[in-house]
């Protein structure tokens, strides 16, 4: 017989499978990112209803099988972030913080900390006045939870704290005497850079940046994110 798990998890993401099942992305407490396939999930009357629409959280039984794609038998919702979903704003950068979380958490590690981490946001974005600040904030945390934490103090070299660009290959500022090329990133981005990745999250809450600060912070991650998993 397969071994019954009970976790609780947030659903990151669904799509259809075979004629009238749904395989359902978990990012679960206990287990990481979690697929569950859904039985009968599209029928008209659906077994667990709206419960495992993406954005809610929700306790899961499943029969937890070798294929990696496990069998779910119970879903009961435990919360679905109203204050997110009643703000087109939060809405959006939800979306896209559970999409960062499908694609870079890994499959079935036993590891709590990117499922609590993402809790946490989607329980803050609920009472954002500044949606985009939280996302940026996010990115930056699940990369350095995951073990890839750019380097914003100074120099990744020599320490230096004057004309830094951002070289994702060596894990983030370098000078310009150890190698540094391209543009510099301004004091005002790197103080941004390190409030977004260690304020406490009542004090993200009021951090305010402007639209274009954040797209180049945006942009840095990402160049960030592609180079450093790429290895
Ligand atoms: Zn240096």
């Amino acid at each position: 017989m397969p071994e019954l798990v009970r976790d609780h998890g947030l659903v990151l993401r669904t799509q259809d499978h075979a004629e009238t099942d749904r395989l359902v992305s978990l990012l679960a407490e206990g287990r990481g990112r979690v697929e569950l396939l859904v039985k009968g999930a599209r029928r008209l009357e659906r077994p667990f209803g709206a419960v495992l629409d993406v954005l809610n959280l929700a306790e899961v039984i499943y029969y937890r099988r070798r294929s990696g794609l496990h069998l779910l038998r119970e879903a009961t919702l435990l919360q679905d972030f109203p204050g997110v979903r009643a703000d087109l704003a939060r809405l959006e950068a939800a979306l896209l913080l559970l999409r960062w979380a499908w694609e870079l958490v890994p499959r079935e590690v036993p590891d709590p900390r990117p499922f609590r981490l993402t809790l946490g946001f989607l329980h803050a974005l609920g009472e954002s006045p500044a949606p985009p600040v939280l996302l940026a904030a996010y990115r930056l945390r699940l990369l350095s939870l995951l073990g890839y934490r750019p380097a914003l103090q100074g120099c990744v070299a020599c320490g230096r704290r004057e004309s830094l660009v951002w070289v994702p290959e060596r894990g983030g500022l370098v000078c310009r005497a150890c190698g540094g090329e391209g543009p510099e990133v301004p004091s005002r981005i790197q103080r941004a850079l390190d409030g977004l990745l260690r304020l406490p999250l009542a004090a993200l809450l009021r951090l305010r940046l402007p639209p274009e600060d954040l797209q180049e912070i945006e942009r840095l991650t990402r160049a960030f994110r592609e180079v450093q998993l790429a290895r």
